[in-house]
């Protein structure tokens, strides 16, 4: 049976802290599956936990958000990727990790951000799994970035999660054999609509970035289930019908992440 998936969300985080069996409960209802990733150390054992409690249903993978690159020691970093080797087959990636310009703007710290960026691109090639990107900031400028350094330093499998840039752009990245995943704020975008679109199919994802980035009010806590949105945005931009969406996506998904839903 086909079904539809959230490739991206922040299960974890606190806004679930008072009902989080019950919100993953009715994800159940509704999704085949969920990927939870992992923002830092505290968090990746977290995602691993909750994983455990749902087999087959929460998928984990962990990554250093480039917001939580600033204030930690290369052997702190060490630790954590060694941590993440030692769990390699509790995940299904590595992410998020990218490069925010929106909240870091300092030289210095861009510059760090950058070379820990690389270094976890290194850790995804040497366990070979997926890597998840956060590319954030000045326009299409971070994602124009990171798509060039992820090409230099040959990474083979990579998703651009919440894909905000240019429909150009996600052309020319789909043409590099990447992914391009949509969230369901899909409701509110143009360009994002352009892209769903556009784009080959067999390159498409979705997901929700929840608690983040609800289709119903920018500011209210999301779930899973809302991705229920970008697959109908998807099937009337492409004017085809929702169960070939589902099923094109299911068959990305399980060759992205190397996971079979059965
Ligand atoms: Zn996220």
């Amino acid at each position: 049976m086909i079904g539809i998936i959230d490739i991206h969300c922040h299960l974890t985080f606190e806004q679930y802290d008072a009902d989080r069996e019950q919100v993953i409960e009715e994800a159940k209802q509704v999704l085949k599956g969920v990927v939870t990733s992992a923002v830092e150390p505290e968090d990746a054992k977290a995602a691993l936990e909750l994983a455990e409690l749902h087999t087959d249903f929460v998928f984990v993978t962990l990554g250093l958000h480039p917001i939580h690159v600033g204030g930690k020691t290369d052997q702190e970093i060490g630790e954590y990727e060694e941590f993440i080797s030692e769990n390699k087959g509790r995940i299904v990636g590595i992410g998020e990790i990218g490069l925010d310009y929106h909240w870091i703007r300092d030289p210095l710290k861009i510059k760090r951000t950058k070379e820990v960026f690389v270094e976890f691109l290194a850790l995804a090639k040497e366990l070979d799994l997926p890597v998840v990107l956060h590319l954030r900031g000045t326009g299409s400028e971070a994602i124009a970035e990171g798509l060039k350094i992820i090409t230099d330093e040959d990474i083979r499998k990579a998703v651009f999660h919440c894909f905000t840039g240019k429909p150009q752009l996600a052309e020319q990245i789909c043409e590099e054999g990447y992914h391009i995943s949509l969230p369901a704020s899909i409701v509110r975008s143009k360009s994002m609509r352009n892209v769903a679109r556009r784009v080959p199919i067999s390159h498409l994802l979705t997901e929700t970035d929840a608690p983040y980035l609800s289709p119903i009010e920018e500011e209210e806590r999301n779930v899973p289930q809302h991705v229920k949105a970008v697959y109908e945005e998807i099937s009337r931009q492409r004017k085809i019908e929702f169960d070939e969406t589902e099923r094109e996506v299911e068959r990305n998904f399980e060759r992205v992440f190397g996971v079979e839903l059965g």
